[in-house]
Formats: C-alpha cells, sequence, structure tokens
C-alpha cells in the first residue's frame, strides 16, 4: 500500500526524537527506535510496515475499549458521570478536575478513564478481564494480556494516578474502593499489543459497532458517537493539531501507539515510543499525516 510506505517514510525522521515516559520505569526501558504501522480494512485486508508485530504498551489505547464495554453493556448512563469536552490540559492534570467538582471533561484523560474503568468494574466484577476478553477475540489471539512488570511499574510510581482517584472518592464520583479501580486501570494501560493485534481489535469502530464474527457489539449511533469524541479527545491537549494534520478519530497512549479510525474504510494502528510534548507518539503522528495526505482514507 503506497500510502502506508509513505507514512513510513515521512516518520522516519521522527523516530527516536522526543521523550520515553519517564514516569512509568519501565516504558522509560523501552528502545526508542522503534516504528511499526498497520492498516487494516473493513474488508479483510491488513497491511504493515516495519515493527507491526511488536508487542507495546497500549497505556490510554485501551480506554476507548473500556468506554466501548461499558456503553454496550448499559447504554449511556456513564455520561452522567464524565464529560465530552476537551479538557485543553494534560492528561493526568489535577486542577481541572478539583475545579470541576470531580466531574471529569472526558473519558480519554486519566481522571475520566478512572471513571470509566470504575464503571465497567461495577458492572463486570473484573473490568480489566473483560477488557482482555474482548481484546483476544477480536485480534484472533488468545495469548493477549496484561504485563504485570509495567502495571506493578505504575502502581509504585504512579502518584498522580492515586492523586486522581482519591479526588474522584473524595467527590463521590467512584462506586468501587480507590485501589481497586487504580488495580484495574493500571492492569488495563499495561496490556501488551502489537499494532496488528490492536488494529483488528478496533474494527468494529469503523464497522457501525459490528464485531468480527458478524454479532452486534455497539450501535452505530453509539460507535459514531465514541469515534466523535476520540476525535475531540483522544490525543489529550493535541486534539486539535491532530485534528488539522490527521484528521481522523485517534486515541493516543504513552507506551507511542496511537489508533486511528477511518469509519466505513478501516483502522491504521502505528506505534513509536518517543514522545512529543503532549504525550502521542512524535513518529506516529508524522506518520498519520502523511498517511492522511497521501490517501483518500480521510473522513473530511
Ligand atoms: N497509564 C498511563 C497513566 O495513567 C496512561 C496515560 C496515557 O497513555 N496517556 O498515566
Amino acid at each position: 500500500m503506497d500510502a502506508l510506505l509513505r507514512a513510513q517514510e515521512a516518520a522516519a525522521p521522527e523516530v527516536g526524537q522526543g521523550r520515553l515516559a519517564e514516569y512509568i520505569p519501565s516504558l522509560a526501558a523501552v528502545d526508542p527506535h522503534q516504528f511499526g504501522m498497520v492498516v487494516a480494512s473493513c474488508d479483510g485486508q491488513v497491511h504493515a510496515v516495519g515493527d507491526a508485530d511488536v508487542r507495546f504498551s497500549v497505556q490510554s489505547i485501551s480506554k476507548v475499549f473500556t468506554l466501548a464495554l461499558v456503553v454496550a453493556t448499559e447504554g449511556e448512563g456513564i455520561w452522567d458521570r464524565v464529560s465530552r469536552e476537551p479538557s485543553g490540559n494534560p492528561f493526568n492534570s489535577l486542577l481541572q478536575l478539583d475545579q470541576e467538582a470531580g466531574r471529569p471533561r472526558n473519558p480519554f484523560i486519566n481522571a475520566g478513564a478512572l471513571v470509566v474503568t470504575d464503571r465497567l468494574h461495577a458492572l463486570t466484577g473484573g473490568a480489566c478481564d473483560a477488557l482482555c476478553d474482548l481484546m483476544r477475540r477480536e485480534s484472533g489471539r488468545a495469548d493477549v494480556g496484561s504485563d504485570p512488570v509495567v502495571a506493578r511499574s505504575e502502581l509504585e510510581a504512579g502518584h498522580r494516578t492515586w492523586a486522581l482517584a482519591h479526588l474522584l472518592a473524595s467527590y463521590g464520583n467512584l462506586e468501587c474502593p480507590v485501589d481497586q479501580v487504580i488495580h484495574e486501570y493500571v492492569a488495563q494501560c499495561a496490556l501488551s499489543m502489537t499494532c496488528r493485534e490492536l488494529a483488528l481489535a478496533a474494527l468494529f469502530l469503523a464497522r457501525d459497532g459490528v464485531l468480527s464474527d458478524g454479532s452486534p457489539f455497539l450501535s452505530a449511533r453509539q460507535a459514531k458517537r465514541i469515534n466523535a469524541v476520540m476525535l475531540t479527545c483522544g490525543t489529550y491537549d493535541s486534539a486539535g493539531e491532530f485534528a488539522y494534520r490527521v484528521g481522523l478519530p485517534s486515541k493516543s497512549g504513552v507506551g507511542g501507539g496511537i489508533l486511528a479510525v477511518i469509519p466505513d474504510r478501516g483502522v491504521a494502528c502505528v506505534w513509536s515510543p518517543a514522545l512529543g510534548p503532549s504525550g502521542s507518539s512524535a513518529a506516529g503522528l508524522a506518520a498519520l499525516d502523511a498517511f492522511t495526505t497521501y490517501s483518500d482514507w480521510t473522513v473530511f
């Protein structure tokens, strides 16, 4: 696929440029000079370049799937506890949450994701297990799972996550005990997957909510709405820059992965560990920018 090769070429100067997520010690140990990208289309074709089959820590990309699971299970009730506006603030900011009385701006910043995980845990009795089930089924890989070393590393060093969860609890916006929510949250973020596996697992968002076996998971309207929240909030305080340069519903993670949905066409997943200033992969952004420049896989 020509646009994929051009994306890889455009990203090359950015690979290794930027910082690793040093606040999670085991992510800081990853080789930053890796790059992989996959484009999976709704009709079953998969194109891959580079390190497309190397597993990495999906981190915040998991938040799309926990939100989808909550919405699939009980509909729209989660929006009583989380808003749908871009935050314009760093993904782990405490200030805005306090100013806004414990109601997170959106489900993709850390505070919002903690509320979604809390709800999923209350609904299923095992938030991370529910997530792993979905990812295994949709990627076709039974060995997909959470990396306990990464989870422990974040559990021990993630002081801001603890602070956010306690702040949420102080405002009455958690149902489960703080330490349970955090354990589930760091475990879901520590999910280890390849670009290929992630792209396949996310295809339901490009297929109006339909899973790989043809069964309905989300309604078309729910899938459309999750894509809309990804476009406006999926890349934190660089969501505007992403919309300008890429123009696709996207979700990034501090492991260096970015997932982008092209409704009715497919999913692109790119990974390169070094992060730009807002916590998204610098090479990943360059790759998606080029991909949407040299292909007609866009929504605009
Ligand atoms: N687990 C990370 C955290 O809570 C996820 C952040 C991210 O990927 N942006 O800080």
